[in-house]
């Protein structure tokens, strides 16, 4: 491709005149560094960096960006180019080219491969979201030509996008992204499902669309009664990939999934958003349960906008989306819109410029600090990423009304240690919109949850049992000072020592071991104290079958008799 043929496409995505000449120079810089470099497919090399670089252009990200979307494998190819990068275009997009450089060199590295970039991406992450678009795109290019790859690394690449990439685009509300990173994935690692799901949809969508277009006309009469005038009103198909999801969860059956299809309101203000859901409402009679107010409580990716479904008839259900079109440009390509549409012109580096609404990462970055700190392996911190951040997510409140976003299945614990540790360390009890519950209540979207403290009040080791998040768990563990030494998440069985201090009395070691015996668990090895002594503890060695199991064995033996404190190492 000529300078002349990209020009023509970056106009097209409105990329400012006064960018061009810069962007001019990092072309012919990535021309140059790649100049005889063939892709597996047979195709120049080149042809990479500038797609990655056009769907840069597309999410209106900066010319930095464009330009590190060009070279973004230059320094992977020749190391001396970074620092000609520096001296001809400055240090902001070294910085960039640099990241990405990194995030890919983890990638090459030997066993712990995935984990370790996991890990990489979300420090860079912390440093520059722009990092992780630059990645996000360019594994969205690599996806839509892994076809010429062989068989096996096609599906790694496709499940690692699948697991990993999704889903950060998906906490970064890039749902457009996501939505052909989950799509691309599955053709290749399931593409019998994937060619049935497209068979189906691909009959039974023109019907739903004539219908949905009757429907439309009846929408539109009535708005512009109500004044509203909206933007623009289209459909949105589901992607293949969450249909088959939804389809699974609906044992097969079709006619349970009334979102294949959407439609869509745009309208100029919130207050017609409103409007134009009473307009709805008043034509069809809302589904109960199914009307959601993303505005009022946005998605912790930011993700605005009301949804409601409607009974059309009697059995026929359609799902509406009602949103600005601000918030429809942030739905569409989420953070990056940020960059697209800053008000001040120039983007600032970083995540902290984005103001609340992505909180979530330096939420992130806190805790990352908090678990290296306990020498946390890598698999622990993924682990941890994969609960805290990538599941389901509800949404509860303060008593003064802050939306506090936590994982589902979470307790008021879980809430009092998300708030401050020492809250949670002093929670004496919950209420619970008003009333008073026990711990282990599971959390609900839309619970206002206050936490009872007394000064006196002290962590309990049940309290282990009771958390659903990692930070949670690590500072309970810390009031109690119990410290894992290692990771226990590989899928070989861990030896375990278990430290028992406490006066060795008559029956002692009886009730130790039945502690054992009752859960079938062999023990290896037992080194008794001395009769008396109290300093030195009764050592048990055994092999337990996951964490949770451990955990449990620690929390009976403490509540033996004459135990003062029970530790654990595991080799
Ligand atoms: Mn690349």
């Amino acid at each position: 491709m000529t300078w002349e043929e990209y020009e023509k496409k970056l106009s097209k995505f409105n990329v400012a005149e006064k960018d061009k000449e810069f962007l001019k120079r990092a072309f012919e810089l990535a021309l140059r560094v790649h100049k005889d470099e063939k892709r597996l497919s047979g195709e120049d090399f080149i042809t990479h960096p500038i797609a990655v670089s056009l769907k840069l252009a597309k999410l209106k990200m900066d010319a930095n960006t464009i330009a590190a979307g060009l070279l973004h494998d230059a320094v992977e190819c020749s190391p001396e180019t970074l620092k000609t990068i520096k001296k001809n275009f400055g240090e902001e997009l070294s910085f960039l080219v640099d990241g990405v450089t990194k995030v890919d060199r983890i990638h090459a590295t030997g066993a712990d491969r995935a984990l370790e970039s996991v890990k990489k991406m979300f420090l860079a992450v912390a440093e520059d979201i722009r990092v992780v678009i630059i990645k996000l795109m360019d594994r969205l290019h690599n996806m839509e030509t892994v076809g010429s790859l062989p068989q096996e690394k096609r599906e790694r690449i496709a499940r690692e996008t699948l697991t990993l990439y999704a889903s950060i685009a998906d906490r970064l509300g890039m749902w457009n992204i996501k939505a052909q990173l989950e799509d691309l994935s599955m053709k290749y690692l399931y593409p019998k499902e994937y060619e049935y799901i497209s068979n189906e949809i691909k009959k039974f969508a023109p019907g739903r669309e004539k219908y949905l277009k009757k429907i439309l006309r009846v929408l539109e009469v009535e708005l512009k009664k109500a004044e509203i005038k909206p933007v623009e009103i289209n459909y949105r198909e589901k992607h293949l990939y969450s249909a088959w999801q939804k389809l699974e969860r609906y044992e097969g059956d079709w006619s349970r999934i009334s979102d294949l299809i959407a439609l869509r309101i745009i309208v100029p203000d919130i207050k017609s958003c409103y409007g134009a859901l009473g307009v709805v409402h008043k034509l069809w009679k809302p589904v109960p349960g199914k009307f959601k107010d993303y505005i009022a409580l946005p998605k912790p990716n930011g993700y605005q906008s009301l949804h409601t479904s409607v009974f059309t008839e009697p059995r026929v259900i359609v799902e509406f989306q009602i949103r600005t079109l601000e918030m429809h440009r942030e739905a569409e390509s989420g953070i990056a819109a940020h960059w697209a549409y800053s008000e001040a012109g120039k983007p600032k580096r970083g995540f902290k410029s984005m103001g609340k609404k992505f909180n979530w990462i330096s939420q992130l970055q806190d805790w990352n600090k908090e678990l290296k700190k306990e020498n946390t392996s890598s698999e622990e911190f993924l682990e941890a990423l994969k609960i805290d951040f990538f599941k389901d997510r509800i949404f509860v409140l303060t008593p003064k009304g802050d939306v506090i976003d936590l994982p589902k299945g979470s307790t008021p614990l879980d809430f009092a240690y998300h708030i401050h540790s020492e809250i949670g360390n002093h929670a004496s009890g919950a209420k619970i919109n008003g009333r008073m519950m026990s711990f282990s209540w599971e959390l609900r979207s839309g619970n206002v949850v206050e936490i009872i403290t007394q000064k006196n009040k002290k962590p309990s080791v049940e309290w282990l049992t009771l958390v659903r998040t990692a930070l949670a768990k690590s500072k309970i563990r810390q009031a109690l000072r119990i410290y894992p030494k290692k990771s226990f998440l590989s899928s070989d069985k861990k030896l375990a020592e278990i430290r028992i201090y406490g006066k060795n009395r008559i029956g002692f070691i009886k009730d130790i071991t039945s502690v054992f015996a009752k859960r079938k668990i062999n023990i290896q090895n037992l080194i008794s104290a001395r009769s008396g002594s109290e300093e030195v503890p009764i050592r048990v060695t055994c092999v337990p079958k996951d964490k949770v199991e451990l955990e449990n064995i620690v929390l009976r033996l403490k509540k033996i008799e004459g135990v003062r404190k029970v530790a654990f190492i595991l080799k």
